[in-house]
């Protein structure tokens, strides 16, 4: 995405862009997200237009990352949009999400996506570029967008060798090295995960549907599952008789829970067919075939630390 020549060569001769590239996890760089994210999708849109490519459309790959927090529900307000925690609450050790406005606790609901934008990593705030590059410049030039902001994705392929973005490939290797998988906070965060082949049929989706043209989509399950039940259905499949750990580690812009509202894309016909359950077991079957499992999650957590990525409760 970095190089503008390459970047032309992708490009010649197609007329449907699926812009899935990116930069992704915690990882400490910041100037690299910006670069292959946020500027590499202008320079993608700017050879669409110096070399007059025939673009039909243009399909980028967002996040829910773009989101500060998940919704909430707060007893006296109903549906609130919690900012990020703030990071002297969570080294006390306090999860919870407040209500913006009376402090409340919320429970968490469906996030839409009209709830404010904006990041609150790096790399939440480089797919917030990606996407408002795209929509934005698709109105003024007059090609079809669509923005897909997935939920946490998962599948066979996915990287077993990155220890900073992927749960459910985090967790595996740990366990496949007989270590215990780590939950931050107190591992009740919730997720929604998304099989890859779902994500795969979302973007075809919005490649086909005139519905969700100059729109940012939410693409989930829209179901919410705690990170804890991840690590232990993991080690269920596995047989491997491992307790997940918690040393009161946490990373300050984390979310605590997000769970999709998926109305939008369903009334465009949106329908997820592979659950978490079938999913994992899929996912495990593909990482039963690679042979060199090893855990990097021990080294990149060390260094995580170090550059305050992950911070500790203080007791
Ligand atoms: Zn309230």
């Amino acid at each position: 995405m970095r190089d503008r020549d390459t970047v032309a060569a992708a490009l010649d001769g197609i007329d449907l862009v699926f812009h899935q590239a990116a930069y992704g996890g915690y990882m400490p760089e910041i100037a690299k997200y910006v670069h292959v994210n946020s500027l590499g999708t202008a320079q993608m849109l700017e050879v669409i237009r110096e070399n007059r490519l025939p673009i039909k459309k243009i399909i980028v790959a967002s996040s829910q990352a773009v989101y500060s927090e998940g919704a909430g529900n707060c007893p006296k307000h109903g549906l609130v949009f919690p900012i990020v925690r703030p990071i002297e609450q969570l080294r006390k050790g306090d999860w919870q999400v407040h209500c913006p406005l009376c402090g409340a606790i919320t429970k968490s609901v469906p996030t839409p996506e009209s709830a404010p934008i904006g990041g609150e990593t790096v790399y939440g705030l480089t797919k917030v570029d990606q996407e408002r590059l795209v929509l934005l410049w698709g109105k003024q030039v007059c090609i079809p967008t669509v923005a897909l902001r997935y939920s946490c994705t998962y599948g066979p392929r996915q990287s077993i060798f990155n220890p900073y973005t992927g749960v459910i490939a985090i967790f595996c290797t740990r366990l496949l090295n007989n270590l215990p998988p780590v939950l931050y906070e107190d591992g009740e965060q919730t997720r929604d995960f998304s099989f890859v082949e779902d994500i795969a049929r979302a973007n075809l989706l919005a490649a086909e549907t005139d519905k969700l043209d100059g729109l940012p989509v939410n693409v989930g399950s829209g179901r919410g599952t705690p990170i804890r039940e991840i690590a232990e259905q993991l080690a269920d499949i596995l047989k491997i008789d491992i307790a997940p750990e918690i040393n009161g580690e946490f990373r300050p812009g984390e979310m605590r829970h997000l769970t999709s509202d998926t109305t939008l894309a369903r009334s465009a016909g949106y329908k997820p067919t592979v659950d978490l359950s079938e999913g994992i077991a899929r996912y495990i079957d593909w990482i039963r075939t690679q042979s060199d499992i090893r855990d990097y999650f021990g080294e990149a957590s060390e260094i995580l630390k170090k550059k305050g990525i992950v911070h500790r409760v203080k007791r």
